[in-house]
C-alpha cells in the first residue's frame, strides 16, 4: 500500500496562518516582530535561502532586515554587527547565515548572538535548555520535523526512532526532541556498522545525511514513518532527498517528499521562533 504523504507545504501554511494573526496582534500592541539576517560573502545558495526567509517574513507582516558583509570581513566587524542587533528593540530574532568563510569562527559568532534572540536555536544556552526539556528556541529543522509528526497525529512515545546523521543542527537535536517526546532513540552515522540492520528496526526513521537517495526500501521497515531531511541534487540536477522516494513509498506508512516536505517547515519554524521572541518582549512589558 502507498504511504500517506506528509505535506510540508500544507502544514507550513497552516502554521503560518496562525502566526500571521499573532503578528498582527503584536503589531497592534506596538511590537512588530523583526528578524535580522546577516549574510557574509556571495554564496549563491546562501543568498537564495536568505531571500526566501525575508520574503516569508514579509508575507506574514513581520519586519525583516538584511545586513550584507563582504567575504573578507574581519571577524570583529561581524561580531560588532551582532552586538548592535542584540541591543536593538525592533529586532527579536538574529540569524547569521551559515556557512561562514573559513577565517571566521562559527562558534564565536553563534555565542555572540544573545540567547534571547537566537531564533535558530544554535546557542549553547538554548541547546542546553532543549536537552534539559526547558522552554527555549528549538532548532528550526528538527522542530519542523516534530511539528509534522504532531500535525499528522503520529504517536511518538514508546516508538523506536532512528536518526541517520548526527550534525549539531539537524541529527543531534532531532533525536533529542524525539527523546523529549518519549521515543526510544538510536543515532546512526558514517561509522555505524550495518546501517540497514539498524534502520530496519525504526518505527520513525529520520534521514539527515546529505547523500542523494541513499536509503532505499532495504533500509525501511514495513509501515515505518520516514522523514527525509536531505536536500541533494540527483544525477539530473533535480532536488531530491536522502531517501529513494519511489522505492520506499510503497513500503512506508508515512513519508515526506523532497521538495515539499521538511524544507518548507524550516523557515516556518524560524518565523515561529521570532514571533515567540516578540511575544516574550510583550509579556515582560506587561
Ligand atoms: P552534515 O554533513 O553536517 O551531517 C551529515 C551526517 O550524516 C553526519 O553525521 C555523517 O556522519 C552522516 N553520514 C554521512 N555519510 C553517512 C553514511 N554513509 N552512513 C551513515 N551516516 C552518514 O549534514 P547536515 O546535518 O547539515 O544536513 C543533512 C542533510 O539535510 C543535507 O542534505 C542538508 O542539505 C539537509 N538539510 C536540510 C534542511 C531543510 O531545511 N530541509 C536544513 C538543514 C540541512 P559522521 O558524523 O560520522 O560524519
Amino acid at each position: 500500500m502507498q504511504a500517506t504523504i506528509i505535506d510540508g507545504k500544507e502544514i507550513s501554511n497552516h502554521i503560518r496562518a496562525g502566526l500571521e494573526q499573532k503578528v498582527s496582534k503584536l503589531t497592534a500592541e506596538g511590537i512588530q516582530p523583526g528578524l535580522a539576517v546577516i549574510l557574509v560573502g556571495n554564496n549563491q545558495a546562501s543568498r537564495t535561502y536568505v531571500t526566501s526567509k525575508q520574503k516569508s517574513c514579509k508575507a506574514i507582516g513581520m519586519h525583516s532586515e538584511l545586513i550584507e558583509l563582504p567575504e573578507d570581513v574581519e571577524e570583529h566587524v561581524l561580531l560588532n554587527e551582532i552586538e548592535k542587533l542584540n541591543n536593538r528593540d525592533n529586532i527579536h530574532g538574529i540569524l547569521v547565515q551559515l556557512p561562514l568563510p573559513a577565517h571566521i569562527s562559527e562558534t564565536k559568532v553563534i555565542e555572540t548572538i544573545s540567547p534571547n534572540k537566537d531564533v535558530d536555536g544554535f546557542h549553547p544556552v538554548n541547546i542546553g535548555k532543549m536537552m534539559t526539556g526547558q522552554d527555549t528556541f528549538l532548532p528550526c529543522t528538527p522542530f519542523g520535523v516534530l511539528e509534522m509528526l504532531k500535525y499528522m497525529d503520529i504517536p511518538i512515545a514508546g516508538k523506536h526512532a532512528v536518526i541517520v546523521g548526527r550534525s549539531n543542527i539537524v541529527g543531534k537535536p532531532a533525536g533529542q526532541l524525539l527523546l523529549n517526546e518519549n521515543a526510544t532513540v538510536t543515532y546512526c552515522h558514517s561509522k555505524t556498522a550495518d546501517l540497514a540492520s539498524v534502520t530496519k528496526t525504526a518505527d520513525i526513521l529520520v534521514a539527515a545525511v546529505g547523500r542523494a537517495k541513499m536509503l532505499n526500501a532495504d533500509y525501511v521497515k514495513e509501515g515505518a514513518v520516514v522523514i527525509d531531511v536531505g536536500m541533494n541534487r540527483d544525477e539530473n540536477g533535480r532536488l531530491c532527498g536522502d531517501v529513494d522516494y519511489n522505492d520506499v513509498v510503497d513500503k512506508a506508512g508515512y513519508i515526506t517528499p523532497v521538495p515539499g516536505g521538511v524544507g518548507p517547515m524550516t523557515i516556518t519554524m524560524l518565523l515561529y521562533n521570532t514571533v515567540k521572541s516578540a511575544q516574550k518582549v510583550l509579556a515582560n512589558r506587561k
